[in-house]
């Protein structure tokens, strides 16, 4: 099924996983994952595509897992590092897993710099247009702005574009700041997106991922919960409790404030789902 024709008909519960490096161990585990994600009603679930290219035989794979399993998944494909003949492959081995979602990426560039990435697809905008019409598409955002634009506006301008190329769901860059999410849903309204702006969640369980959090994502921390996490940081009960429940109130104020759906990064952490899909039993149960 689309996912736009979920989001059509309801709020969306859904999650991301990233496909284990190269051991069978960690293969079964993240099968044993993605069955806990469908217990808990997961409308979708999305597999992450390897920086470079890398893992993608294993991505198509966990996202035909996924679909035998009863839910929907969400492939993601980043064209930065790919040639036509890459996506063509990658496509047709999506379709053959009966994969009907993808989200289409440009991908980081590496720190090496290759001279030729994005030869192919420089952009987003490029491999929505090459997958268009053969797959319902989404794409990224980025409440705080993308690091490569100048202004918040100009990011915007760009995220029209996937709009208007095709894409039908955008899926935020993770935040720890509601107000970004609500700045950015107002200015692309403003400016003529109108389809579905999915929050993107990552619960922060360890103190030793702020640092890892603000290289990969640059998302802002704010000073409060920065605070308590740095407080409990040796106390990893104590700082996980906190993760969660940060997590749970994010959800519940943009849940409030009329999100179409809420997209959880859980780092392959299904008891980390588990816990906040039940403090969040009744809102789940009456508001999705
Ligand atoms: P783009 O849309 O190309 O944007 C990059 C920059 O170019 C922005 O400044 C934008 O404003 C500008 N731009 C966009 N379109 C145009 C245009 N047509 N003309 C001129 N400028 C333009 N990375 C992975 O490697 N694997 C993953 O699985 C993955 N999953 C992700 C999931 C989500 C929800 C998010 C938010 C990010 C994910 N990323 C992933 C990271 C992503 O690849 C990087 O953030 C990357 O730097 C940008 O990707 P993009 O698709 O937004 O690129």
């Amino acid at each position: 099924m689309k996912i736009s024709d979920i989001l059509s008909r309801k709020r969306t519960l859904s999650f991301e996983v990233f496909p284990p490096k190269k051991d069978s161990k960690k293969k079964d585990e993240i099968l044993k994952t993605i069955d806990c994600l469908i217990g808990l009603k997961a409308d979708f679930i999305s597999v992450t595509y390897g920086a470079g290219g890398s893992g993608v035989r294993d991505a198509a794979e966990i996202s035909g897992y996924i679909k035998k399993a009863g839910a929907e998944p969400l492939a993601h494909i980043t064209g930065g590092p790919s040639t036509p003949d890459d996506i063509e492959n990658v496509a047709k081995s999506l379709e053959g897993f009966g994969v009907e979602n993808v989200l289409a990426l440009r991908g980081d560039r590496p720190l090496n710099n290759p001279e030729d990435y994005g030869k192919y697809f420089l952009h987003a905008t490029d491999l929505i247009e090459k997958l268009n019409g053969r797959f319902c598409i989404g794409a990224a955002c980025y409440p705080e702005g993308h690091t490569e634009s100048e202004t918040l506006r100009d990011d915007i301008v760009n995220l029209k574009k996937k709009q208007d190329c095709g894409a039908e769901f955008l899926i935020t860059q993770i935040f720890y700041d509601n107000s970004y999410y609500y700045r950015l849903v107002h200015e692309a309204e403003k400016m003529g997106v109108t389809v579905p702006i999915i929050p993107g969640i990552m619960p922060l369980l360890s103190a030793k991922n702020i640092a890892k959090i603000r290289s990969m994502c640059g998302s802002t921390i704010p000073l409060d919960f920065r605070n308590m996490i740095e407080s409990y940081s040796k106390k990893p009960a104590v700082m996980r409790e906190i993760g969660i429940n940060y997590a749970v109130f994010q959800i519940i104020d943009l849940i409030a404030k009329g999100a179409p759906g809420i997209h959880l990064s859980i780092m392959n952490h299904a008891d980390a789902a588990a816990e906040i899909c039940g403090r969040l039993k009744n809102v789940l149960n009456e508001l999705f």
